[in-house]
């Protein structure tokens, strides 16, 4: 037997800004994407209004003040963090969890009784905001694909306070009859088209279809979400709790830094095999600090020590999305007029890769990302480290250990080699260079 609960949580990112402001309930009330590009979150009121998700905030700017719609620039460190304390809540109601994206998770609810389903369901809900203050939905079923589905009747109908609860339930059918078939966990834009042209329209319909023609027609993964359609689990939950593991680059310098440029430099050295080490386990990171600081073994008052530290809207192993990150928290922890010593880069919260959730407003190419990174490592692999690097590194690392300049592999042989350059990044392999501004 098994019985899957996917607990999402509501308006996520504008549910965060009220967890911090109660003035924001009952408002309407939108967040924005980087840079304030376009809407990605809103209320439910801001959703009555009409204000379409995504829309660009130029166009509706006008609209949003005169229909005083509250307006946020999106707080990713907040978010990250809500995210990590609605997975702490949610441990207390289950022993198997994934985490799947920034704000669903699936528990397996296999130790509740069914007839107390619905009562457990309702304990969840009130525990998780009463410790969180974030409200979420609760579809459950015997299947992944069911209880997204769940979830997503149990959002939109009022009547049902947030919970629907379809595990062996007389309501199933109608349920799959409600939902069109695009809505469908991976069945998406492009195979509902072809599958409504066989006068596939709903979940129900997909569910009912002959294993034969869909086999024939697509593919063993669409045989599984309907095999899931009909309660059989194909996809199984697989535990994916946010792991205690870390990755540290650390090194203290053959060469003493003084300068922010130098600083900035090494930064990104040793970021980047950070980064490296990150793919090597296959893991994503969704929490950046960059420590630096002086000789212990000087005056005190030449001594300086900082760290600073960024949560990541989601989870990443891209080396120069961590530079550019590692490099904006070193500006602002570096003084000037101190000789350093050490510095040291930390990434936690780790994730495996695969699982890492694409950004809503993610305007690259991911495939593409990825791409680059595997060939960067394979070449780094090949021809020895620092074959390709980034041109943030630097070229001369001066403040490499007398060791490992002294290598084979070293200064000479990373010197005549092409490296990524600050000039022409885009001809080489189309991508943006890692620090700007
Ligand atoms: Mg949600």
């Amino acid at each position: 037997m098994s019985i899957i609960a996917l607990v999402d949580c509501n308006n996520f990112f504008v549910s965060c800004e009220r967890s911090v402001d109660s003035s924001l309930e009952n408002q309407p009330v939108v967040v924005l994407s980087n840079n304030d590009g376009c809407i990605i979150s809103r209320s439910d009121e801001a959703k009555r209004l009409g204000i379409p998700m995504g829309a660009p905030y130029f166009k509706i700017r006008a609209e949003l003040m005169r229909r005083k719609v509250r307006v946020f620039s999106g707080n990713f460190a907040l978010y990250s963090a809500k995210s990590s304390q609605v997975a702490q809540a949610l441990a207390a109601f289950s022993g198997l969890r994934e985490f799947y994206s920034i704000d669903e998770s699936f528990l397996s609810l296999n130790h509740v009784p069914p007839a107390m389903l619905r009562e457990f369901a309702r304990e969840l809900k009130a525990g998780v905001r009463q410790t969180t203050g974030i409200p979420v939905s609760i579809g459950i079923a015997r299947t992944k694909t069911l209880a997204k589905l769940a979830n997503a009747i149990a959002k939109k109908t009022a009547r049902l306070d947030g919970i629907l609860n379809l595990h062996d339930s007389p309501q199933l059918d109608m349920a799959l009859s409600r939902t069109p078939v695009e809505r469908v966990w991976g069945v998406g834009r492009r195979l509902s088209a072809t599958l409504k042209a066989a006068k596939i329209q709903t979940a129900r319909d997909l569910r009912d279809a002959p294993d034969k023609w869909i086999m024939r027609k697509f593919n063993v993964v669409l045989m599984k979400t309907v095999l899931e359609l009909r309660g059989t689990p194909c996809f199984p939950l697989r535990e994916t709790v946010p792991q205690r593991k870390s990755v540290m680059y650390s090194r203290s310098f053959g060469t003493l830094i003084e300068t922010q440029s130098q600083m900035e430099a090494a930064v990104s050295d040793f970021t980047a095999r950070a980064a490296e080490k990150l793919r090597e386990d296959g893991m994503a990171t969704r929490y950046l600090s960059v420590y630096m600081r002086t000789s212990r073994h000087i005056p005190r008052e030449s001594r300086y020590s900082a760290s600073g530290e960024m949560a990541l809207p989601v989870p990443t192993d891209c080396t120069h999305d961590l530079i550019r990150e590692a490099v904006g928290i070193a500006r602002r922890i570096f003084r000037e007029g101190f000789q350093y010593y050490k510095v040291a880069i930390l990434l936690t919260d780790l994730t495996p890769a695969a699982e890492k959730q694409i950004s809503l407003f993610e305007t690259r190419d991911v495939n593409r990302l990825q791409t680059l990174m595997h060939t960067l490592d394979r070449i780094n692999r090949a021809h020895g480290p620092g074959t390709l690097q980034y041109a943030a590194e630097g070229l001369k690392k001066p403040w490499l250990s007398r060791k490992k300049s002294l290598s084979p592999a070293g200064l000479e042989a990373s010197n005549a080699c092409p490296a990524i350059s600050a000039d022409a990044p885009r001809p080489l392999l189309g991508f943006v260079h890692p620090v700007q501004g």
